[in-house]
């Protein structure tokens, strides 16, 4: 969906709770050539995993405290102010920057795009950051055209503007290389998208005990399930420490083949109580799999679809098929 422009590959936050090391792999043998991380311990995870003609970018820049690390990686910092941009500029060696057209996070405003200091960069990517490409709004194309006056005044070898989000607001967006992070992990960030992208993560959890609780019987902390009629009932070995939040709490679902298994009562730290009586011959050491729908499960926990992601602890086996 990029186009001509290469799609690089967002692998912050442990490749957005995937498992970098694994999904990097995937990702370079799909093609990837652009891997884009938050800092330099991140970028020390996947140094020795990729080629030598693989770019590894990391997002937030050049610190004081990173310097050491940074010259002796062969990532590339993307430097975010004048300041990171001094602090590298004595190291001669690539770099990319970013530069703020509106969304006011990080980067170099337009203003000092100008000084002797960029100047003398080697630039390999100049990128900017989209604030609501999810959302039809006039900020798109206002930072759309804040990049490309600003990038004319910059020695560039690429441009990027578009996440995953921005991919989908068309050509005029793709530039030489694109960063998806949520779309390659099953995020729909815009409805249009919804058909072309297919869910990722499908997680599931093992049952420690089934029991029967008669009508008017409560579930777990602080009561807030109460049965209103006899009902079978599985505890499930997964819960908040596992990025499955309290949102979920009388909200989420459970599945067995074909039966939904509503999540019923507070979620806690490791358990989870489900009701079974759509499925009344699971035991225990069965396993049932979690509605993990992104647009669903935020809609029924109030997360957002990043998240879901991020938060997927490490207690799961990462089972790659
Ligand atoms: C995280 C990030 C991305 C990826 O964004 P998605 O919305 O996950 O596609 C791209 N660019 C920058 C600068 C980011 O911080």
């Amino acid at each position: 969906m990029s186009g001509p422009a290469d799609a690089g590959a967002a692998v912050k936050a442990n490749a957005y709770g995937l498992g970098v090391i694994e999904t990097t792999r995937r990702l370079q043998s799909a093609g990837c050539r652009d891997f884009f991380v938050a800092n330099w311990r991140e970028a020390s995870e996947i140094e020795s995993l990729v080629d030598a003609d693989t770019n590894i970018s990391v997002l937030n820049g050049v610190r004081p405290e990173d310097m050491k690390a940074a010259t002796s990686s062969r990532a590339k910092p993307v430097l975010n102010n004048i300041e990171q941009v001094k602090r590298w500029s004595v190291i001669n060696r690539p770099c990319d920057i970013m530069i703020n057209t509106g969304m006011n996070r990080l980067g170099i405003d337009a203003a000092d795009l100008a000084s002797a200091d960029v100047g003398a960069l080697s630039i390999d990517i100049a990128m900017s950051h989209l604030a609501s490409a999810d959302e039809d709004c006039q900020q798109n194309s206002d930072q759309l055209n804040e990049f490309i006056s600003s990038i004319s005044a910059v020695a560039a070898k690429r441009f990027s503007l578009a996440n995953s989000a921005g991919i989908a607001l068309g050509t005029k967006y793709q530039f030489d290389c694109t960063r998806p992070g949520l779309s390659l992990y099953g995020g729909v960030p815009r409805n249009k998208l919804s058909r072309k992208i297919r869910q990722v993560v499908f997680p599931q959890a093992q049952i420690l005990q089934v029991r029967e609780i008669k009508s008017g019987g409560k579930i777990g902390y602080n009561a807030k399930y109460e049965a209103s009629h006899d009902m079978q009932v599985a505890i499930l070995a997964m819960g908040y420490a596992d990025g499955y939040l309290r949102g979920f709490s009388n909200s989420g679902l459970f599945r067995y083949e074909e039966g939904d298994l509503p999540v019923i009562g507070r979620i806690s730290m490791d358990l989870i109580a489900i009701d079974i009586s759509s499925a009344p011959q699971l035991k225990e050491g069965d396993w049932a799999s979690c509605d993990y729908d992104l647009v669903r499960a935020s809609k029924q926990s109030g997360l957002s679809q990043y998240e879901l992601l991020t938060g997927l602890g490490n207690r799961y086996d990462r089972i790659w098929v």
